[in-house]
């Protein structure tokens, strides 16, 4: 979601004539968008406005800003606490950025905007900002959540929950699509209650997708076991463009410690999703989020954690230590777990996902699976996408040619999570110094 936020605030800026410099030391402007979901990204924020004041010294008309949840949840006492800072703003502001920063620049003021969308209503609108098509996009359909889950920060950060209308989202999509993406990934926190309180659905956005020619996958994140009803799990199952792959996160598997969680599912109930889901549709590669070290959280609720990773066989897990977090319910929890406790589960948890995950992409050596090609990796040595799954594939042989195009892959090695292969429809020539050859135009696939 930040990626997006990142790119929408660019997009915005360029709008209005600003032009994207990556080099902190030559940009006028310097945005940091935080995030405040554990105390460990908060801290790194800190410790990097730290690290920039050198650069205000230099140069006092540089103008520097915190933008995102961070901006939202410390509002004020950031400008109090960072005398380099120029602008502080929330997610909500997003859409005023132009104005925010003009502030700043014409006025030479110190901007504060953490204003939330004041209004009762349930569906929001934004204004499109398609500057760059990427072959695989994120596009944000609905902002806030309802649930209060009770670590959770995302509720004081952004809000309740209200959805763009689908019209408008699909005119976004379409105008993503003209611009060469070929897959979109919508984007919201409790992403299966998108519409609520109005006649649209997700269901609904996800038929009409289905429908956009020039696109080829579609995805979103994240689904809450509790919201994730049957008519979208059998979407898995007859709508094409839906890639087979699903973020549930389960959080923890044991009874107790979802309830104080106020998760509103027990294991079972999770357990009974994954079923459903893999009776729709058995290919399906499922991933999920898992918080160790919960207040209260026994070695016997931990096993039921382990047990559900064991069983479910994911194809990704996030794994965090509980961060208490301001404001939210459980920070007032008592049996903390120590430290060290949190520790010794994160790395047997993580221990258990990467043997599973090693044994998974063992077996896809030799298999072939389709890859959205996206970019040629930061070394330049070979070329980066996703298959249907949601597995990222690195692959050798194929060239320029083929960034936005979807090829046919031969998996050949399967390093930790990393899949590296060979696009069947070009030679697997080697060059003299030893690198491997691109396929010619005539060889990319159409
Ligand atoms: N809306 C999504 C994602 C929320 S944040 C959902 O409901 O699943 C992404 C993940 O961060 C969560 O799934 C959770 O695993 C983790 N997380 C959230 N708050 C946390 C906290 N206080 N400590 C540790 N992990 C947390
Ligand atoms: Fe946070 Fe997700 Fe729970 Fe909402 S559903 S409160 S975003 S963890």
């Amino acid at each position: 979601m930040n990626v997006y936020d990142s790119d929408r605030m660019s997009g915005l800026l360029e709008s209005q004539g600003y032009q994207l410099e990556k080099d902190i030391r030559k940009a006028d402007v310097v945005l940091i968008n935080t995030c405040s979901i554990r105390d460990k990204s908060e801290h790194k924020v800190l410790s990097l406005l730290g690290e920039l004041r050198p650069l205000k010294q230099k140069n006092p008309n540089k103008v520097f800003g915190i933008t995102g949840c961070v901006g939202q949840r410390m509002g004020r006492t950031l400008l109090q606490r960072v005398p380099h800072l120029d602008l502080v703003m929330g997610p909500d502001a997003i859409d005023r950025i132009g104005g925010l920063v003009g502030t700043v620049l014409n006025e030479g003021k110190r901007v504060l905007d953490v204003n939330f969308d004041a209004d009762r209503k349930k569906t929001y609108s934004q204004p499109s900002v398609v500057h760059r098509a990427k072959p695989s996009e994120f596009l944000t359909i609905m902002k806030g959540c309802d649930h209060f889950c009770t670590y959770c920060i995302v509720p004081f950060t952004r809000g309740r929950e209200k959805s763009r209308p689908i019209a408008e989202v699909i005119s976004d999509v379409r105008s993503f699509v003209e611009k060469g993406t070929r897959e979109i990934t919508f984007l919201g926190q409790n992403i299966n209650t998108y519409g609520k309180g109005t006649s649209e659905s997700l269901a609904q956005l996800i038929e009409q997708a289905d429908q956009i020619e020039g696109l080829e996958r579609i995805r979103y994140v994240t689904s809450h076991p509790r919201d994730l009803g049957e008519d979208l799990m059998a979407q898995f199952g007859h709508v094409s463009k839906l890639c087979p792959a699903l973020h549930l996160p389960f959080q923890s598997g044991s009874d107790s410690v979802l309830k104080a969680m106020s998760r509103l599912y027990t294991q079972s109930q999770y357990l009974e999703k994954i079923e459903r889901l893999r009776h729709y549709c058995p290919e399906i590669a499922l991933s999920a989020d898992i918080i160790v070290g919960f207040p209260g959280e026994t070695d016997a609720d931990f096993k039921e954690t382990l047990k559900v990773l064991a069983e479910v066989e994911f194809a990704g897990v996030f794994m965090f230590k509980y961060s208490p977090r301001p404001g939210t319910r459980a920070v007032s929890y008592e049996d903390e777990v120590p430290e060290s406790v949190k520790d010794e589960r994160l790395y047997q948890a993580q221990a258990l996902v990467h043997s599973i995950l090693d044994r998974q992409n063992r077996a896809l050596i030799g298999s072939k699976t389709h890859v959205l090609i996206e970019s040629l990796d930061k070394k330049g040595k070979c070329f980066t996408g996703r298959n249907p799954h949601g597995k990222i594939v690195h692959v050798f042989n194929a060239g320029m040619a083929c960034v936005g195009k979807t090829i046919e892959v031969e998996i050949t090695e399967a390093n930790g999570s990393n899949l590296r292969g060979f696009y069947v429809g070009a030679p697997r020539t080697i060059r003299e110094d030893g690198s491997l050859s691109s396929p010619s135009v005539s060889q990319a696939p159409n």
